[in-house]
């Protein structure tokens, strides 16, 4: 059985990289018939934020992204948040500690900025506690064997290391970038168990992934430089048989390409990096901040997914709108590009679009009526849906429909002047006085009764259709572009329509 999992630190607000990751194991968790698992990675107290778990499922359910185990479900594996899990990670460090490749390391946090300082000005280009500077320090295995014992009894600090071969190639093959392979030098002796007894990340991720029975690791490229070292890490622990296997997706970048897309790129770039709105507080001052998210801009859900799932992902072939159902049926590891995937803020908007109009107008006539009635502006239903289908050609999001909707609620209180000094002349005036009065009293006013009307009163003027056209429209709306001019006057009705040419040419 697949088992993926989506394992977010509450740090923060999910940026929309944590949502793109979120996604493509769920996409392959659901097509392959397997369990997708929410794990929360909150074994590094100091950086825990409040609000931000239930942010991040507040969000993962807004996006369609459902969870089979986690967290709120329960599941075989619980409890499905690090914290809770505290007294498993121990046996395992002891167990490294035992058979050989972790070790104890006493070094004060002084000693490690003298040795850190001493590498720099040695002009080390990476800076590591490893194979060469372990032997230098306090540790399990450069100190004779009772002090070590003593030291322990005596309750001195320790954090627990692992002790990452001199000269070995670690390799593995990512499903998305082929055989990695990395020399064991490059890798540091990272810290497994910290001074509080809490496991760091690369315990708790390994020995939950394995516990937790993960078969496929999904997650951002900034990981891949752990990886090789979770490769050892289950060598040690005996489990490279059922070793996950690893995916790094591609970085996303800013619109312009000049660098990863960061969390506060959105508020700087003015579009949202965040699903859900974001109260959290600035770092600095302290001051309460707000950061947009797309629920709150007017994104539909089924829009954000779609963009996100093309952020790094493409199908082959022409089709670009998918559906959650459509994406999971669609959706390969191997169509998953290792090129980074660049942010584009019109592409968005563009999904934003085509999920909006492709909604039924009584939906949308819903949303419209509500809005409207928000301004004190009532509409019957029938005439909602009728204007909803009617503007929504011309709107990215759903408070634009409202806005488009005012030509029908407001007589124009200005004129284009654009319009008014080209095509309005006295005969174009006279020409619209004449389609108004035979407007009033004609039998067919839908569209295409209206059209025929005018083209006739203008042709008897002597005036082509094409010559008022634009006059009518500025004289009916105000405006020099909007919907289709024919549909706005049977919405309107041929009273109203009367009235509003009248007021204008006078
Ligand atoms: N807790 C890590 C994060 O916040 C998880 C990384 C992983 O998927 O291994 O992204």
């Amino acid at each position: 059985e697949v088992r993926v999992r989506f394992a977010p630190s509450p740090t923060g607000p999910l940026h929309i990289g944590g949502v793109r990751t979120a996604l493509y194991n769920y996409l392959l968790a659901r097509k392959l018939g397997g369990k997708m698992l929410l794990r929360i990675e909150d074994t590094d107290q100091n950086r825990f934020v409040p609000g931000a778990e239930q942010y991040i499922m507040d969000a993962l359910r807004w996006c369609g992204i459902e969870i089979d185990e986690g967290i709120e479900q329960g599941g075989p594996h619980a409890p499905y948040r690090q914290s809770e899990r505290k007294p498993m990670y121990r046996q395992y460090a002891q167990q490294l500690i035992d058979n050989g490749h972790g070790y104890y390391a006493f070094d004060t946090p002084e000693e490690l900025d003298v040795m850190r300082a001493r590498l720099t000005a040695a002009k080390v280009p990476n800076p590591q506690y490893n194979s060469i500077t372990r032997a230098q320090m306090r540790n399990s295995l450069t100190l004779p064997e009772d002090e070590v014992k003593q030291l322990l009894e005596g309750g001195a600090q320790y954090v627990i290391r692992l002790k990452v071969p001199r000269k070995e190639e670690i390799r593995f093959n990512d499903l998305i970038r082929g055989w990695v392979v990395v020399h064991s030098s490059a890798v540091d002796d990272k810290v497994l168990m910290k001074s509080d007894g809490m496991p760091t990340y690369h315990l708790a991720n390994i020995v939950d992934d394995h516990l937790m029975e993960i078969t496929h690791v999904i997650r951002g490229e900034e990981w891949l430089p752990s990886a090789p070292l979770h490769v050892l890490l289950y060598r040690y622990l005996g489990w490279e048989d059922t070793m996950p296997q690893f995916a790094h997706l591609p970085l996303l970048l800013k619109p312009d390409g000049t660098g990863k897309l960061s969390k506060r790129d959105g508020d700087k770039l003015g579009f949202p990096v965040f699903p859900l709105e974001w109260h959290g507080t600035d770092a600095e001052t302290g001051q309460p901040t707000v950061s947009r998210g797309y629920r709150e801009s007017g994104y539909l859900p089924e829009a954000f997914i779609n963009f996100l799932a093309f952020l790094g992902w493409n199908p082959g072939t022409q089709q670009e709108l998918f559906t959650m159902q459509e994406l999971i049926d669609t959706f390969t590891i191997e169509r998953v590009s290792k090129s980074p995937a660049r942010f584009d803020q019109n592409k968005v908007r563009w999904y934003n679009e085509q999920y909006l109009r492709a909604k039924p107008d009584a939906e949308l006539a819903h949303y419209l009526m509500e809005a409207l009635h928000q301004q004190g502006i009532e509409v019957p239903a029938g005439k909602a849906e009728q204007i909803a289908g009617l503007v929504k050609e011309r709107a990215t999001f759903p408070d634009d429909l409202a806005k488009e909707a005012q030509l029908f609620f407001q007589r124009p209180t200005a004129y284009d002047e654009q319009v008014i000094s080209k095509k309005w002349n006295a005969p174009v005036a006279a020409a619209l006085t004449a389609f108004a009065q035979e407007l009033t009293t004609a039998p067919d006013t839908t569209p295409d009764g209206i059209k025929t009307l005018l083209t006739q009163v203008v042709e008897g003027q002597g005036l082509k259709l094409g010559q008022v056209l634009q006059a009518l429209r500025v004289a009916v709306t105000g405006a020099a572009a909007g919907p289709d001019l024919m549909q706005v006057m049977n919405i309107l009705g041929a009273q109203e329509t009367a009235q509003r040419i009248q007021a204008a040419v006078t």
